[in-house]
């Protein structure tokens, strides 16, 4: 008879199908799930986050005993003493007597060190296996990397899209094209509503991790009332289920729109339980398919969305691990700004961020254009510090993990990484943030103007940002344009620019 062995289970594996518990004995093997305090606190994660996590976690384990497996569930109180998941495991494993411990590859390098500096040094037998969840492995990433001197998501995706006969008809994208994003771009019109998000009202178990986060974590970011995210697998079908219906159709028109005070629209609000393991990807991908085979969405929404997760969510997931643990430290830009408050909620006169930021604070969500093309932006033209930017953005979103959080801001946002992910810098100025969305109309500054007290203080550091950037940027074939016309200007106009933002920065600082 083989001898038991622990199953551990981390926050964001709950998946039945997770590789750690295939061919579990269900009469001998123990389930170990463990909330732990170090891991709540390694940063101080918005308050929406830690209760959509420890909750998940509590449904899960719940789910697992219902099922028949013997699960040892380690709660906060329980776990207070130990500052590591390796000294709490060792913990369960002497007092349980099993000899080998199963473990699905951790998301984050920290733990991934963690554990293989352990399987150095334990009696017992440790086993990491693959996070088969993923569609490309991180070797695959590896391959298709070798030899490349830039990695294009867009390459990436098609190689997957073939793979698995994605969107395929004999050999060829359906449609005849890979890519719809020309067709992606509209603004949204003030008269259209989109569907109201799905809403479950906490139970018994939710409303017990919320009381516990309110007292235990009392100054964290953001805001915990009215919390209402799915917290077991069942709840994020339904979720699934009313994106494919209400949602999809029109994912693909106004997938960049930004509208005052609703970040939820058409996109899917779906990242939150695929990152915890409630959803798969597969699955997620083949109801958009469907949706499609099925003439209830459009081709332009449905390549549109399965690009995020097929291509984006896949390929951050692939450079993270080719790249780190170098990738953390890249800082191409030299940028050194702190955070400014404004990104905790200090007040700020720049309507767009005040609503981007309030939007997160709220919710623990703002959609892809707000994290990218507003927050990010502005992070980006101001020159903000990578280390301070990564932190906020991994402990503010709901959805945020290391090895997704950090691609979208090394590579997207700040181009730390001097152009290995994106081929120039996401930088703009007020007219885009002016054509997508609705916050100009309800801001002080004027998005017309290009400098002086009143202007857009976007305009102003869009072009202070080349300016500043000039060395590492000038060269990049697509800003020669831009750097064209910032050359034709005159010596007034560039000085005046200067002036706006020094001025500005100064105050911001
Ligand atoms: C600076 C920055 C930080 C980000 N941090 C995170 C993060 O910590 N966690 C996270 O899951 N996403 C992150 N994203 C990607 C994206 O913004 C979110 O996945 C998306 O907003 C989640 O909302 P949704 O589920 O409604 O997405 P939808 O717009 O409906 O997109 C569908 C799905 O595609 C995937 N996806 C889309 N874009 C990306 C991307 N760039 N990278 C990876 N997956 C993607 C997600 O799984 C998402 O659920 C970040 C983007 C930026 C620009
Ligand atoms: S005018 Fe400028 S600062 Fe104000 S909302 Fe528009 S883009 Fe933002």
């Amino acid at each position: 008879m083989p001898s038991p062995r622990l199953r551990l289970i981390l926050g964001d594996q709950l998946s039945l199908n997770i590789s750690s518990l295939k061919d579990i004995d269900p009469e001998q093997d123990l389930i170990l799930m463990c909330e732990l305090h170090s891991e709540a606190t390694y940063v101080a994660h918005h308050k929406k986050k830690l209760v959509l996590v420890l909750s998940a976690m509590r449904h899960f384990a719940k789910t697992l005993k219902e099922k028949g497996y013997r699960v040892c569930y380690r709660r906060l109180d329980d776990t207070d003493r130990y500052s590591d998941f390796i000294r709490e495991v060792e913990h369960i494993l002497n007092a349980s007597g099993c000899r080998h411990c199963v473990i699905t590859r951790p998301g984050e390098y920290r733990l991934l060190q963690q554990f293989q500096q352990w399987q150095q040094t334990s009696d017992a037998h440790i086993e990491l296996r693959e996070d088969d969840r993923f569609l490309s492995s991180t070797d695959d990433f590896r391959d298709w990397a070798q030899g490349r001197r830039q990695l294009r998501m867009e390459y990436f995706y098609r190689n997957l899209r073939k793979r698995y006969g994605i969107l395929m008809h004999e050999g060829k994208p359906v449609g005849g094209q890979w890519n719809f994003d020309s067709s992606n771009r509209k603004a949204m019109p003030a008269d259209l509503t989109p569907p109201a998000p799905a809403r479950f009202e906490p139970d018994s178990i939710t409303q017990d991790v919320i009381d516990l986060i309110q007292t235990g974590f009392p100054d964290h970011f953001g805001e915990l009332d009215d919390f209402h995210y799915a917290v077991t697998r069942a709840q994020a079908l339904e979720v699934l289920d009313q994106f494919i219906r209400e949602r999809l159709p029109l994912f693909g028109d106004y997938q960049d729109a930004m509208r005052q005070q609703d970040p939820w629209l058409f996109h899917s609000h779906l990242s939150f339980y695929i990152n915890l393991g409630l959803l798969e990807p597969r699955e997620v991908i083949e109801a958009a398919e469907t949706a499609y085979q099925q003439e209830k969405a459009p081709l332009n929404a449905v390549e549109g969305f399965i690009r995020q997760i097929l291509g984006w969510r896949e390929y951050v997931r692939g450079l993270y691990w080719l790249q780190m643990p170098a990738y953390k430290e890249g800082n191409y830009l030299k940028a050194d700004r702190p955070l400014p408050g404004l990104y905790w909620g200090q007040t700020t006169a720049m309507n767009c961020l005040h609503q981007c930021v309030e939007d997160t604070r709220r919710h623990a969500y703002a959609h892809h254009i707000q994290r990218l093309m507003v927050l990010g932006n502005f992070a980006l033209l101001i020159g903000a510090n990578p280390a301070e930017v990564n932190e906020w953005y991994l402990l503010v979103y709901a959805d945020a993990y290391e090895w997704v959080e950090m691609p979208n801001v090394q590579g997207m946002i700040l181009f730390a990484d001097g152009g290995l992910m994106a081929s120039k810098p996401y930088a703009a100025s007020g007219a885009y943030i002016n054509r997508m969305s609705d916050y100009c109309q309800h801001c002080r500054y004027d998005v017309k103007q290009k400098t002086g007290a009143k202007a857009c203080p976007f305009n102003y550091l869009y072009w202070d940002f080349l300016a500043r950037n000039r060395e590492q940027l000038e060269q990049n074939p697509r800003l020669g344009l831009a750097y064209r016309n910032l050359n034709k200007m005159s010596d007034d106009a560039r000085e005046a620019i200067q002036e706006s933002a020094r001025i500005f920065l100064q105050q911001l600082d």
